[in-house]
């Protein structure tokens, strides 16, 4: 039986509507090379979405193959459970020496999820063992159109309704706010002379129930699921001032936005913001294995610590806690990121897709482009005017990535909006042609004929 034929047979793809994936043809990769992936009848594509924001370095790094196959011949896998590794200890104090603040203490796991999951535990139990324990504290605040993950504490902090209205009656009770959606502001407002006036309503709520709130949970710089909102400068760290202010912990999700993705190794560089917590995962690997962490500062840790019986363990942990091989590749990527200079080289690439992105605004139906780093979102709108968003069922986001994947480009939508995450060692020609596919296919598909 071919591939594809056994992927419709036995198969259920995440984030799919498996009705029309198994009436459309689809493409099995099977090999890559640096930014490309190749199918099984050798056809390339240029990975324009970073095989869904991780791929750092590129595909196939002989420096990662080679730490992930030193690894083998050491151990594949040891529990995390009362035993340690080389891997993981090294990790664990190259990422403490990378990470914004003053964060210390390293809690691995294996996706972004679980990540958040983990952040939102320990600050929960923070505030239940801390001296003087603040037992009220037990709530969460965030921004709609968070996305945090799939699993249901993550879901219960997002706040895409495509993904988590379904869902609710699972979900625990939080707060939450309308965040800076610039282009359709909730507040009818235009950035700058607004002054940023909407950051009053989050403002308002994380005081009037600083009581109550155990943390406040934000990807930071850029909603990224939600369809790459980018917040005006100062936003995030304005939020996270006013959890300062008012006792409550700042969890920073840098899942998507971790390892250069926003030019610098952590967004939080960027807005000067020192986290209490803070969750990483995507690119940790350099896209090559699950890995993902939660850090944490030494105050949290220690409210952690006591006699067995002090009640003040953190119960948690997952069978895979620390995988050696997922440790080296994070590693050798870490190794990459210094010897290569990667975040210096990348600097000239977002400036050129920022031209790129400002070619594409003047399309007929380009409403609005947003980037932060090597993140960029282009929203497509009916109507450019009224910023009328075209209709859900004419998947115009998706057709436009079909357009694309026929010139060799993989792109993944978002809704109407076309995510840009390139590999960060993308080459100049390369960039350039995935922005000549991208205006190609936006072209393509809506502005034919009817
Ligand atoms: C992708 C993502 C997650 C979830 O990560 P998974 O590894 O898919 O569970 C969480 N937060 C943000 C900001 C993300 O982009």
């Amino acid at each position: 039986m071919s591939v594809e034929a056994d992927d419709k047979h036995y198969l259920w793809h995440p984030f799919t509507q498996q009705e029309i994936w198994e009436a459309e043809p689809q493409l099995v990769i099977d090999r890559a090379d640096g930014c490309y992936l190749f199918d099984s009848e050798g056809r390339r594509y240029l990975d324009g979405v970073s095989s869904l924001w991780v791929t750092a370095h590129g595909h196939r790094r002989a420096e990662i193959n080679a730490a992930i196959i030193d690894q083998l011949d050491r151990v594949a896998h040891t529990t995390f459970l009362g035993l340690t590794h080389e891997p993981a200890t090294k990790l664990a104090r190259r990422l403490v020496e990378l990470a914004p603040g003053h964060l210390r203490r390293v809690f691995y796991s294996d996706t972004g999820a679980a990540a958040v999951e983990i952040a939102l535990k320990m600050a929960f139990q923070y505030w239940q063992q801390t001296d003087p324990p603040r037992p009220s504290k037990t709530r969460f605040f965030s921004l709609n159109n968070d996305y945090h993950g799939d699993t249901v504490g993550a879901m219960s902090v997002g706040g895409v309704d495509l993904y988590h209205a379904l869902y609710k009656p699972l979900l625990f009770p939080i707060y939450q706010e309308p965040g800076a959606y610039c282009y359709r502001c909730h507040l009818r407002k235009s950035y700058p002379s607004c002054g940023i006036a909407c950051l009053d309503q989050v403002k308002r709520t994380i005081a009037a129930h600083a009581d109550e709130l155990a943390a406040v949970v934000m990807e930071p710089m850029i909603q990224a699921a939600a369809g790459m909102i980018a917040f005006p400068p100062g936003y995030t760290r304005a939020i996270r001032e006013t959890a300062r202010e008012h006792d409550v912990l700042f969890i920073v999700d840098e899942v998507a936005t971790g390892f250069g993705r926003t030019g610098t190794m952590f967004a939080c560089e960027q807005e000067g913001i020192e986290p209490d917590l803070m969750a990483i995962g995507k690119g940790l690997s350099g896209g090559y294995l699950p890995l993902a962490a939660t850090l944490a500062t030494e105050e949290i840790y220690r409210a952690f610590l006591g006699p067995i019986d002090s009640g003040r363990t953190f119960y948690h942990g997952h069978t895979y806690t620390g995988n050696p091989v997922a440790c080296a590749a994070a590693l050798a990527s870490l190794d990459l990121f210094e010897t290569e200079r990667t975040l210096d080289k990348l600097q000239p690439r977002i400036s050129q897709l920022t031209e790129g992105l400002r070619r594409l605004e003047t399309l007929r139906h380009v409403g609005n482009v947003r980037q932060r780093g090597f993140m960029a979102g282009v929203e497509l709108v009916r109507d450019v005017d009224s910023r009328q968003p075209f209709p859900a069922v004419e998947r115009v986001g998706h057709r436009v990535c079909n357009e694309a994947r026929a010139r060799g480009l993989i792109l993944r939508p978002l809704g109407n909006v076309i995510a840009v995450m390139p590999p960060l060692v993308i080459s100049e020609a390369e960039l350039s042609f995935l922005l000549d596919v991208v205006e190609e296919s936006v072209r393509a598909v809506t502005e034919s004929p009817e």
